[in-house]
């Protein structure tokens, strides 16, 4: 469902998803069900993502008569935000199995909350035709328009954005400088706190993946 407040934001409201949205926020949720959960939640929100996604005829032999089929026909290239990104990827390529992964390294200054490009394995020119950036949270939108800014730079011309919570400062962030950019979320949260983290959230996607710490 496209969402009031944004042009460009589309938020879940399938009850499978707000199922397991509530699990994943759950604090007593252990990473291992933590990450079984952002991979579910991930192909729900990707399932959506490539509602549009082109497609070309195909010709199959049933075991009783010929029919027509479709085969995506675009060649897709998913670009996870490291760390928390990761998560998302096996669930986008069992989608979409013939997608390229290039990773993004970014991580946010704490102090400045800006994003800082750490790693970028990204092709020397534009291979696909649809890119689809994951990225769990987004919260003050620094990282996605970041990541964004430098898969338009290296001549990519269609851009998703996958999340599965959003801020709606993220959104409003991203809206602003990448109007062409649709996102789609499982859960569009209340606010960001003075830290930088969703409210109410689920905290840091990436420590509750793999068990690196906790966050308040
Ligand atoms: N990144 C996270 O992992 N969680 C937040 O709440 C905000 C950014």
């Amino acid at each position: 469902m496209t969402d009031g407040q944004f042009r460009n934001l589309t938020v879940s409201r399938h009850p499978a998803v707000l199922h397991k949205l509530a699990l994943l926020r759950a604090e007593t949720t252990e990473p291992k069900k933590f990450r079984e959960l952002v991979r579910e939640i991930s192909w729900l929100v990707g399932y959506e993502a490539l509602a549009d996604a082109r497609v070309t005829t195909v010709h199959v032999r049933t075991p009783l008569e010929e029919v027509e089929g479709v085969r995506l026909a675009d060649r897709i290239g998913l670009v996870p935000i490291l760390r928390a990104g990761l998560g998302m990827v096996d669930a986008m390529l069992e989608l979409m199995p013939t997608a390229q992964v290039w990773h993004l390294g970014l991580f946010r200054d704490e102090r400045t909350l800006q994003p800082v490009e750490y790693y970028n394995k990204l092709p020397d020119s534009a291979t696909v035709d649809l890119c689809l950036i994951l990225d769990p949270m987004l919260a003050t939108g620094g990282s996605a328009t970041a990541a964004i800014q430098v898969l338009k730079h290296w001549g990519a011309r269609r851009i998703k954005l996958l999340n599965l919570i959003a801020a709606p400062e993220g959104v409003a962030a991203v809206e602003a400088a990448h109007p062409d950019v649709p996102v789609f979320t499982a859960a569009l949260d209340r606010q960001l706190n003075e830290k930088g983290y969703i409210l109410p959230g689920l905290g840091d996607a990436g420590d509750r993946q793999f068990g690196t710490g906790h966050s308040e």
